[in-house]
Parts: C-alpha cells; structure tokens; sequence
C-alpha cells in the first residue's frame, strides 16, 4: 500500500465513522486525531490524550483493520503520540471568530466555540427553553422577535444564547448576527458617547444586525442613562422584524428598569431556565467527561450529581478537577478520590453563619416545595414532611434558642423538638430521606 493511500484509507475511515456516531461524537473523539505519518504497513496518529486513543481502539478496532494495514498479529498496524493540547488558562473561554460576508466588510460574532446546541444537554427543567431558542435559530424574526431567557447562575443562559448565534451564523449566512454583554454595550456606548459618534453606532445596529444577542440584562439595572439608548434599539429592531434574544438573572417584572422597557421584554416570549433534575445533571456530567476524554462510572457520576445540584458550571468543575487530579497523579477515578475532591470544592466556610433562609432555600428545592408552604400551617404529607426537616436541620446547625429558631417557623420550641427527634427517628430506617438530608446539607455548607 502507498503511504498516500494509508493516509486517504484514515479520511475514508473518518467518513465511515462519521456515518456511525453522533455529531458531538465525532467532533469530541475522532476530529482531534491528526495523521503525522503514514507508510504502507503503518499509520502514526497523533492523540491529545490516551482516551482518545483508547476509545478508538475499543470502539472501532474492527473498522480500522478493514481500512488501515494490519500487523503481523491482526492488530490495526497505528502508532500513536499522545502530543497534550496547549494548556488553556480557564478564565479565558474559547473564542470562536465566525466571519460573515455581509458585501461590504467582514465582522466579527463572538462566541464560545462549546456553546452550541449540540452540547446542550436536554432534560424538563431546560426542554422548553432549548426548543424556544431553537426555532428562533430556524425561524429568525418569524417566530417569536423577541425571546427572553431567564434563570439563575450557571444554568446555561449564555450557552443556549451562543448556540443560537452559531446556528444563524451556518443556516442563514446572509444574516448579521451581534452578541453583546449588557456591560460591553455599555462601554461601548460610553466610548461613542466621549467620541461624539454615538450616530455612528445607532446607525449600526439599526441597519447592520438582523440578529441581536444580549446577555445578561440584568447589568443595566442602575444605569439610567443608557436604558433609554436599549430601549430604542430594541423597538427599532422589533419593527424591522428582526430578532432579538436576552438573558436574564431574572423574569423581566422583577428588573429594576423602566416599565417601557419591561413591557417591551415581557412582549416577547419569556422563557424559564430551571435547575436540571438529577438524571438530567448525570447526563451533563457523563458529557463534560467524554469531551475531556475522561471515563467517568455511572455510579460516581450519580455520586456527583447528587452532591452538586444548583448549578452547572460548578457540575463542570468537579469534572475538571477531577480530570485533573486523575491526570496529574495518575489515579482511577473512584467513588472515594471524587468524595475528597468533592469535599474540597464544597468545604464550607467556617466563618459563614448559616441562615434559617438558607436551609429553608435548600429544602424546599430538594423537596420541590415552596418556602411560604413550609413556614404555612398545611399538614398534609408532601408538607410536613419538608418542614420538619427544615426544623431538625435548623437545630443541628444553627446556635441559636430554640424560642428564636421556633419563630422563623411561626411554631413553638416543642414543635421544633418533637420534629427533631421524629426526623432523627425516620432516618435510621429510612435510606431516600438520609440522602435528601446530606443533599442539603451539602448545599448549604456549599
Ligand atoms: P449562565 O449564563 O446561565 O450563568 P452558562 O451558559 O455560562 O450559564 O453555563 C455554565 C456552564 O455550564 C457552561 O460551561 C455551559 O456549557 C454549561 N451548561 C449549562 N447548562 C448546560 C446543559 N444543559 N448542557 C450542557 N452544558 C451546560
Ligand atoms: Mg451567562
């Protein structure tokens, strides 16, 4: 065989496993591999890692012996160097720079190459959203002009922005797609403003974005002199049918902006961006994993997820660490390795006082009651059994009398005793309620 066809033989592989994985797949394991040699009886492959490797080898061995040459014991004849990508300082997210013909110059989009929705990760607390953002990227200005995004932190907010930008920029090249921070079309206005061109800028987005991305909202609260500027911007865009999406820390009739502009928000279609339930944020973890070649168990990720609960990003960065320290010392990922290194990134600050609100907070999300039911006088089963817990964890954690720690409940001390001991009771038998219990635990140390 001739070295070139060896090399033609891996891009005729390429496509076949194209044709057999996902796309998130593909671009995670097999895209990083680069060819650096090829003679007749052996291939060199480059790998950024052993899992690479590894994954190839588990999942494609057969394929490989049919298009690669083969050695002497029927194994795939491959070389492969591990060549580790250039270490990434964590604070500075991937940029990628997607350039679009627009006639007259070429412009720049911001956005984070990972943001896409293929690496979204789905489940019922982000189904609608995703799909609200999703037919926004197939039908821009069509569906909805605006769409408003809102959440808390670490939920996705800015990866489903991003993932709308991306598939405008590939399914619609023609048009002009802006993503902007709320801060950095502040400064820029600000910078306009000293440069007497603000008509420069006007002139931009009223006639050069077809689509415009802003995140985080949020930011222009307190900033009256710009809210105004938005404020036009956004209707001038909304009556060229031109699309609009925002995100948000929260729903548009709790920012502290003017009721024009709020009214405006609320026009369009406002979407939630719940906490992701447990097998949503395996799922999300088993992911994060595949894309830095890491194995995760089935088990330990459960373990994590069950431990990290309110947000996502802190759910990536168990994984990096975890990654990390595996890489860095060489060890196998076990339930205990993930138990230290869990408790490291949730240790606790022993000078922070823990609050009545914050247990109250975090029972009622593991509970999936509302907080005003639990301080409320309902006896029903799914209530009381919350409430209780709120109470027992309340006395083991917080040093205060049980008279004060009775009125954050509007109950007497012996209702808070005898709530403690009947929790402490039900937790010797009762397994799914000890774990609730850590689970909040956790989280509020956290
Ligand atoms: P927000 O803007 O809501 O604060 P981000 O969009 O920055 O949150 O998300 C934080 C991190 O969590 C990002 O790295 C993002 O890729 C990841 N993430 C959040 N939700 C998901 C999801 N459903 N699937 C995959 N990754 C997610
Ligand atoms: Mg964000």
């Amino acid at each position: 065989m001739l070295a070139c066809d060896t090399c033609d033989a891996w891009t005729l592989f390429l496509e076949f496993a194209k044709s057999r994985c996902s796309a998130t797949a593909f671009g995670n394991w097999l895209l990083p591999i680069k060819v650096i040699d090829s003679t007749s009886d052996e291939i060199v492959l480059e790998v950024p890692n052993i899992f690479v490797q590894e994954y190839l080898m588990a999942n494609y061995k057969e394929e490989l012996c049919s298009f690669l040459p083969v050695d002497p014991t029927g194994e795939p004849a491959i070389k492969f160097v591990i060549v580790p990508p250039k270490p990434v300082l964590t604070a500075a997210k991937p940029v990628l720079a997607v350039e679009i013909p627009d006639g007259v110059s070429k412009r720049e989009v911001k956005l984070n190459a990972n943001y896409r929705f293929e690496t979204f990760i789905e489940g019922p607390a982000n189904q609608f959203v995703k799909s609200a953002a999703f037919g926004v990227a197939c039908r821009p200005g069509l569906t909805y002009n605006l769409l408003f995004i809102h959440g808390g932190v670490g939920l996705g907010k800015t990866h489903l922005l991003h993932s709308v930008g991306h598939y405008i920029c590939e399914n619609h090249r023609k048009l002009k797609v802006q993503c902007i921070t709320t801060e950095a079309f502040i400064n820029e206005l600000v910078d306009h403003l000293k440069n007497k061109s603000v008509d420069r800028l006007k002139r931009f987005y009223r006639s050069d974005v077809d689509v415009l991305l802003v995140d985080d909202i949020q930011f222009l609260q307190n900033r009256l002199n710009f809210e105004e500027e938005f404020c036009n911007m956004f209707e001038t865009l909304i009556n060229q049918n031109k699309q609009i999406v925002i995100t948000c820390d929260k729903p548009p009739s709790q920012l502290k902006l003017s009721e024009r502009l709020i009214a405006r928000m609320e026009w369009g279609l406002v979407a939630h961006i719940g906490v992701p339930e447990l097998e949503t944020r395996v799922a999300i973890i088993q992911h994060k994993a595949q894309q830095k070649g890491l194995n995760i168990p089935n088990k330990v990720a459960f373990f994590i997820a069950e431990h990290i609960y309110n947000n996502v990003r802190q759910l990536e960065g168990a994984v990096n660490r975890l990654s990390a320290q595996c890489r860095l010392l060489d060890l196998n990922i076990t339930e205990e390795l993930v138990e230290q290194t869990l408790r490291e990134m949730l240790q606790h600050n022993p000078h922070q006082k823990i609050t009545v609100d914050q247990i109250l907070k975090s029972v009622a999300t593991i509970f999936q009651v509302k907080i005003s039911d639990i301080k409320g006088t309902c006896r029903t089963k799914e209530i009381a059994l919350p409430r209780q817990v709120a109470m027992y964890l309340a006395l083991k954690m917080i040093k205060e009398s049980l008279q004060t720690l009775g009125s954050y409940f509007n109950r007497t001390h012996s209702t808070l005793l005898h709530a403690c001991k009947n929790i402490e009771k039900r937790m010797t038998s009762d397994e799914m309620l000890r774990r609730q219990i850590s689970m909040i635990e956790r989280n509020i140390a956290s």
